[in-house]
């Protein structure tokens, strides 16, 4: 007899919401998770100096996403709006309006016609105000944390649509992400999902009816055995199970899932938290700028803890500029943010760094357990999230932010969407 009804690979946001949609269906569920700690790319902690928490994974509630909102309220969390005024740093041109630049590019590149942005870009470049092209490659760089010839135009418009149905408006969660992981896993009935930390699914062998997990744990290895299986591994993850061949892989290994997969990519990006013994960006206790943009920094955008006048900025930098900071040691990250932030800013380095406090980061892509910040479509990911996102034989079903479909991918509320969209396929499959 199998050890459960449900094996769900992942405690971040989709693997939580996969069992607690199967566990208040009745389902006995497991969930096995390699960190040992629960919330996957959401990461919150907590300065003893600073009355915010720093948000080193997930930070922003995109738009008012039906679900995510309701669970958030739910939960009996805060929303906090986060003015978005987006500026250029000082002595620098105006910023065109980013999204409006980039409606016009797209439909003026035929964006139905898939394929990379980079050459949708090429084709418009010349068009439309001088250095305009340039900007929207910028800002989307770091935005989906994508290489522009890597990036399907497709897929790029969805996600353009995503957010206009979703609305504009950006939010904070007061307490933090991290307090929404917290009391979602607290409504979850212990009495009918375990959850184990520290233990690593090494490989999945599936048959009808029946999933055998290898799983590495702190001093040796288990096994754990199910009807079926939920499987939420970041990207990069699980591609390397599904392309294996030895005994750690997934068995047998869907074949249209690895051509799928290969349409899908992993967006690489940073961010660097700073906090400074004051808030010199916005003297006489001003509100001061929200979002303020450089150039050809390593981190080219900054944004302070607005509407909160914590002493707080948030470095950014996303796609190839951030896959090429991946691997170095934390003291080097946070020296080129430091360097970025005195160029945008126009201030003396020597200055900001006796001003400052706190500084925080986390390498995503080198951690061995996301290998990427978040996800982006290639030319032809629209089609194989589709075909992702159906069971295999009724007993294996994909969930996690990379699968997840109508543009949602790269979020949290995609990857909530989609955790509970694979435990209603389980049921009715
Ligand atoms: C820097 C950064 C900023 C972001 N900003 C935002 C934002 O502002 N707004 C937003 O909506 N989204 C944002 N995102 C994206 C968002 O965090 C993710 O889309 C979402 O959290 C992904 O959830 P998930 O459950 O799909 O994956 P994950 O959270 O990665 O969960 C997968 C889990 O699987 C575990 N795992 C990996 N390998 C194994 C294994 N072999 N065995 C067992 N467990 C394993 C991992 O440890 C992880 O806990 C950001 C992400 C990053 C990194």
């Amino acid at each position: 007899m199998a050890d459960t009804d449900v094996l769900v690979v992942g405690a971040g946001m989709a693997g939580l919401a996969a069992a607690d949609r199967l566990v208040a269906r009745g389902r006995r569920v497991v969930i096995v998770e390699a960190r040992d700690r629960l919330g996957g790319r959401i990461h919150t902690t907590h300065a003893p100096e600073l009355a915010s928490p720093v948000e080193l994974g997930a930070e922003f509630v995109h738009g008012r996403p039906a679900e995510l909102v309701a669970l958030i309220e739910a939960l009996g969390l805060t929303l906090v709006a986060v003015p978005e005024r987006h500026r250029r740093g000082p002595g620098r041109p105006p910023l065109p309006d980013l999204r409006r630049s980039l409606a016009r590019l797209l439909e003026a590149g035929d964006a139905s016609h898939d394929r990379p942005v980079a050459e949708l870009l090429d084709e418009t470049r010349g068009t439309g105000e001088p250095g305009e092209v340039e900007a929207v490659a910028r800002y989307l760089e770091g935005f989906h944390a994508a290489d522009l010839s890597l990036l399907g135009s497709r897929s790029l418009a969805e996600n353009e649509n995503a957010g206009a149905e979703d609305g504009e408006d950006v939010h904070r969660i007061r307490e933090g992400y991290g307090a929404l992981i917290e009391r979602f896993v607290a409504r979850i009935d212990p009495a009918r999902c375990e959850i184990r930390l520290g233990q690593r699914v090494t490989a999945l062998h599936w048959g009808p009816r029946e999933v055998r997990s290898a799983v590495r744990t702190g001093n040796g290895r288990t096994e754990v055995t199910a009807r079926q299986a939920v499987v939420t591994l970041p990207l990069p993850v699980l591609c390397e199970l599904v392309e294996a061949t030895g005994p750690d892989a997934i068995d047998p290994a869907p074949p249209q899932w690895q051509t799928a997969l290969r349409t899908l990519r992993m967006g690489s990006a940073h961010r660097a938290v700073l906090g400074f013994d004051r808030r010199w960006w916005a003297p006489d206790g001003e509100n001061g700028p929200s979002f303020v943009h450089g150039g050809a920094e390593a981190f080219p955008v900054w944004w302070t803890a607005l509407p909160s006048h914590e002493a707080l900025l948030t470095g950014w930098t996303g796609g190839p500029r951030a896959a090429a900071l991946s691997g170095q040691p934390e003291g080097v990250m946070l020296r080129a943010a430091l360097e970025s932030l005195a160029s945008v800013f126009r201030r003396d380095v020597a200055e900001l760094r006796s001003a400052l406090r706190l500084a925080y980061t986390h390498d995503w892509t080198a951690d061995p357990l996301s290998r990427g910040a978040y996800s982006y479509g290639g030319v032809g990911a629209i089609e194989a999230r589709e075909l992702l996102a159906r069971p295999v034989g009724g007993t294996v079903v994909l969930a996690g932010e990379a699968v997840a479909r109508k543009g949602r991918n790269a979020t949290v509320h995609g990857a909530l969407a989609s955790g509970r969209e694979a435990a209603d396929t389980l049921f009715a499959s």
